[in-house]
């Protein structure tokens, strides 16, 4: 296995308590592999990445318990340089903002040319050649004429693939991407998630995809797990989850898709907000939330009941939830 993030807690300490942010996420992606990571804002899908990246820093978050193996070795018990070591060539991160990603007074050229120039001892000139041939395979036109220019040249869905050649220039066995096209309109979306897809099989790259938009990962996707409250409440392949959820939230977020919309059913939006992750609900931390909801669902916390071979859901009543969702 490539990445597996075992029973991973995070909390933050914040001036009104501790926010749980991350409590005890397992998930894993193989090469070759894609994984969709869906959920709400504040619902940990970010932070279990930023865990995963070493990145945990803005507020203070603090990692209480759990593992990250990668390539099979816990990164949260590697000596630091080692961790360092693995971190800067075999994993790279792409965030939304590709803008504020960039740095503005570097051209495009130099911040491409200078991963090689650091990591890989190469030439100045060498280093441009390379950051020419990979805005080619991320397929930015005139490559050549533009490698001299500044981030704030190019549009934003240029930019967001500027972002991409830079996360697999080091060629890393895992990229993830935390909500690459959400600043994108629709139709760039597709075709930036059409790259990172190809691009993913080309190179054999595990690739995580966080998302809040289940719209978008139903052809990248192999894998989804969808996160609440900081926590998994349901995993499965892909095309399981659009056949039927085995979860009320999973089937709230179905529901909500307007090009998945199904004839006779209401468009719909699932009311209420995610809790505060500084005062979870007991039990089952969607249960103000959840029309399926009943006395249990208020005391006791539901494990991640086995549905499938491949699949588990965090609800009481899965089964009910599937079966409705079936017909
Ligand atoms: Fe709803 Fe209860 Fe299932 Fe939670 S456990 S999702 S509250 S039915
Ligand atoms: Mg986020």
């Amino acid at each position: 296995m490539l990445l597996e993030v075992r029973d991973l807690y995070v909390e933050f300490r914040t001036r009104e308590g501790i926010a749980h942010a991350v409590n005890g996420v397992s998930y894993a992606v193989d090469a070759g592999e894609t994984l969709a990571v869906l959920g709400e804002s504040g619902s940990g899908k970010s932070v279990t990445a930023q865990a995963v990246m070493g990145i945990l820093d803005m507020p203070p978050g603090r990692i209480t318990g759990g593992e990250i193996l990668f390539q099979g070795r816990d990164l949260l018990t590697l000596k630091e340089d080692e961790r360092r070591k693995v971190r800067g060539a075999r994993m790279a991160m792409i965030f939304q903002d590709a803008l504020s990603a960039l740095n503005p007074v570097l051209s495009v050229g130099d911040q491409l040319g200078e991963m090689f120039v650091v990591h890989r001892g190469m030439s100045k000139k060498d280093a441009r050649a390379k950051a020419i041939e990979l805005m080619d395979r991320v397929r930015i036109p005139a490559a050549r004429e533009r490698v001299g220019q500044y981030p704030h040249q190019f549009s934003g869905g240029m930019r967001q693939r500027i972002m991409i050649a830079m996360a697999m220039a080091l060629e890393p066995a895992l990229i993830i991407a935390d909500e690459p096209t959400t600043a994108l309109d629709v139709t760039v979306q597709a075709q930036v998630m059409e790259l990172l897809a190809e691009l993913q099989r080309e190179l054999d790259m595990g690739l995580i995809l966080i998302t809040h938009d289940l719209g978008v990962v139903a052809d990248v996707a192999d894998r989804i797990a969808v996160m609440y409250a900081g926590r998994i409440i349901e995993t499965a392949p892909v095309h399981d989850i659009y056949k039927a959820a085995a979860h009320p939230y999973t089937q709230g977020l179905l529901d909500s898709i307007p090009r998945l919309h199904h004839k006779g059913r209401e468009l719909y939006a699932i009311k209420g907000l995610p809790p505060s992750l500084l005062d979870i609900p007991p039990g089952c931390a969607f249960h103000p939330r959840c029309p399926r909801a009943r006395d249990v669902c208020r005391t006791d916390v539901p494990p991640l009941h086995p549905v499938a071979p491949d699949r588990r859901s965090a609800c009481h009543f899965w089964k009910e939830t599937l079966d409705a969702s079936h017909s």
